[in-house]
């Protein structure tokens, strides 16, 4: 067994490491103003600016294959270039990316929206949820129904992602409404690519983070049969890829705040004294530290195990479950106890760990609830699909 990185790793973790100290954290001031004033944290030109220079160094698409001029890297490398981002709070992702499905788009399709999605010239979203189907996605009820040559989508969609900018929208329809009533979801269920100039409609939704999802509506859209993406009929298995595509990418990402915020906690609790001792010398703050320590070092090593079957391609999903519903409770735990070590501080917006506190609070949620990741797990074990033994058996 082997836990070192290689030399090529630690060098593109490096690259990244010192983009985002040099690039993204001189502008976290900036964005919490922002912010404050109710604006977008980083403008999308901005945005545009720091992939652009990004890119200038080879760093555009980093799991885009390479014949679409990304950069290809393994699953781990991604992990670890997201722990990197997540050292910072500033919503920056380097430029080159599309959703995974999309890739099974044929080859008109992917002229129109896969390599413009990449490039950056357009914008998608992905839309399953409805109000009435969410952990259940099996309930959906927007429907597709044939007209002539064409499909008419009816129905409502919610909580959609960059629903709000999105120029097009990858929107899941039950296209056989018989099979849907039976149950069978794997034939009943098809994806649509529609742009939004076909007539969907979106409202944001504001949270209690800084993401703006919307609300998606479609009141008749038609829409022509070479808009389906893959096979009518086949649409909730490319639903359930979409969803699974990086589920250990997630958990990744919080992992970097946690660790960025228990250096800040240590920093603080070295400094601030009461009592005539600095609080790093009281026994209640040290094992907050400690106890946050712990799960970041579990939380690598469950992020990283994920990563590395996926590269191996393994059946990752009882790992990457593990990771998610890990990565959302522990890192839950850790910016509380880190917003503790601050005291009044860490309350206010003057520090970005309020910041974190509401947006580490959507890991919980989205992508898979922590109830419906425990529901996989154990589903996983009662059923034989996978050991408590782990991967090594
Ligand atoms: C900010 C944000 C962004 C999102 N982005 C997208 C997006 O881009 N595209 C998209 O399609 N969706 C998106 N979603 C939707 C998200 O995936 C759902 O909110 C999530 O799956 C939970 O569904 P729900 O909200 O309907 O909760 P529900 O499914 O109604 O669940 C409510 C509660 O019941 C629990 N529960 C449900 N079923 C069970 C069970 N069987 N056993 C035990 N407990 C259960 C849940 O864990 C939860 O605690 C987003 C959501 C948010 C908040």
């Amino acid at each position: 067994m082997d836990l070192e990185l290689t030399e090529d790793e630690k060098d593109i973790r490096q690259w990244v490491r010192t983009f985002v100290e040099k690039e993204i954290m001189p502008l976290e001031q900036d964005v919490l103003a922002r912010e404050r004033r109710g604006e977008r944290g980083l403008p999308p030109e901005e945005l545009k600016q720091l992939q652009d220079l990004a890119r200038e160094s080879g760093f555009f698409g980093v799991q885009t294959p390479e014949e679409y001029g990304g950069m290809g890297l393994s699953a781990v490398m991604a992990a670890l270039v997201e722990v990197e981002l997540g050292r910072s709070f500033v919503p920056f992702r380097f430029g080159g990316y599309a959703d995974n499905i999309l890739f099974h788009a044929n080859d008109a399709q992917k002229e129109e929206y896969l390599v413009p999605t990449i490039e950056g010239t357009k914008k998608s979203c992905f839309a399953i949820t409805e109000p009435g189907a969410g952990s259940d996605a099996r309930a959906i009820r927007t429907s597709a129904k044939k007209d002539g040559e064409d499909w008419v989508v009816t129905g409502e969609k919610t909580f959609i992602t960059g629903g709000t900018e999105a120029d097009f929208v990858m929107v899941f329809a039950v296209t056989d409404a018989e099979k849907h009533k039976e149950g069978r979801t794997g034939e009943s269920v098809t994806c649509f690519i529609v742009d939004r100039d076909q007539g969907w409609t979106s409202d944001q939704i504001d949270t209690m983070g800084e993401w703006g999802p919307a609300a998606l509506t479609f009141d008749g859209v038609r829409v022509p049969s070479s808009s389906i993406l893959g096979e009518e009929g086949k649409g909730f298995a490319l639903a359930m890829q979409w969803i699974g595509r990086g589920r250990y990418l997630l958990p990744a990402r919080a992992l970097g705040g946690c660790e960025r915020m228990v250096e800040m906690g240590m920093e603080w609790a070295h400094n601030r004294e009461t009592f005539g001792k600095p609080i790093a010398e009281r026994q209640a703050i040290q094992w907050m530290v400690a106890d946050s320590a712990v799960d970041i070092e579990a939380l690598r090593w469950l992020v990283l195990a994920a990563a590395w079957q996926v590269d191996r391609g393994r059946d990752s999903r009882q790992a990457q479950s593990m990771a998610k519903l890990y990565g959302g409770v522990r890192c839950n735990e850790i910016v509380d106890r880190m917003l503790q070590v601050h005291g009044g501080m860490g309350y206010t917006r003057e520090l970005p760990l309020e910041r974190w506190y509401r947006e580490l609070r959507l890991l919980r949620i989205y992508e898979g609830t922590d109830e419906i990741q425990r529901r996989t797990i154990a589903r996983n074990l009662l059923k034989g699909h996978a050991s408590v033994r782990g991967h090594l058996g």
